[in-house]
């Protein structure tokens, strides 16, 4: 059975933290690569790394429009150029931010199936593989920011948060009762 995993967001410590190494490409790691991508469809984004559904192993999913993809154990080989691209992310829903990053890079790593991948990626799949990456090492899009739009877009997420407590209704849950879910989806994010 596939699940839909909750998807860890800003504040969350978890999203802090450098994910270890896959040793070993079992069912285990095949499932969770099932789940995300779940979890991604839905969100929806075109991209998820393991730790934003709270998993500290180094891999993550992706569908920049040719179909499903998993990246184990992604190493960065070269960068070059430069490129401002506004990104999104689900695990800060609701912000979206022009970030300087790498234009091309070449990575290095496996796929589902234990075989070595290398890949040349600009364009948006430049930029959702730099974007997860990123959170494999617990590096969020915020921190690629200079240090004042940075304190902007950490006073307009607190704003956000506040607006959103406001917001939160407090419905009493009665047995029987039908269940209305949040209409709330965060906006297109990379991952
Ligand atoms: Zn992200």
């Amino acid at each position: 059975m596939m699940a839909l995993l909750p998807i860890r967001t800003f504040g969350d410590p978890v999203l802090r933290q450098r994910a270890a190494e896959v040793t070993e490409i079992d069912g285990k790691i095949a499932r969770l690569c099932d789940d995300m991508f779940v979890t991604m469809y839905d969100a929806p984004g075109v991209g998820l790394a393991a730790p934003q559904v709270g998993i500290l192993k180094r891999l993550f999913v992706y569908d920049i429009g040719d179909g499903p993809e998993v990246m184990v154990n992604p190493v960065i080989a070269e960068t070059d150029g430069e490129l401002e691209f506004e990104e999104g992310c689900l695990s800060i829903p609701g912000m979206h931010i022009p970030i300087v990053r790498a234009e091309r890079v070449h990575v290095t790593g496996r796929n589902l199936d234990g075989n070595d991948v290398d890949f040349e990626a600009d364009d948006l799949f430049g930029r959702v593989v730099l974007h997860e990456l990123d959170h494999l090492d617990g590096v969020l899009m915020l921190d690629r920011l200079d240090p004042d739009t940075r304190k902007q877009v950490m006073r307009e997420l607190r704003r956000m948060a506040d607006l959103a407590a406001e917001i939160e209704p407090v419905t009493p849950v009665t047995p029987g009762a039908p269940v209305t879910q949040a209409a709330s989806k965060p906006a297109f994010g990379l991952g």
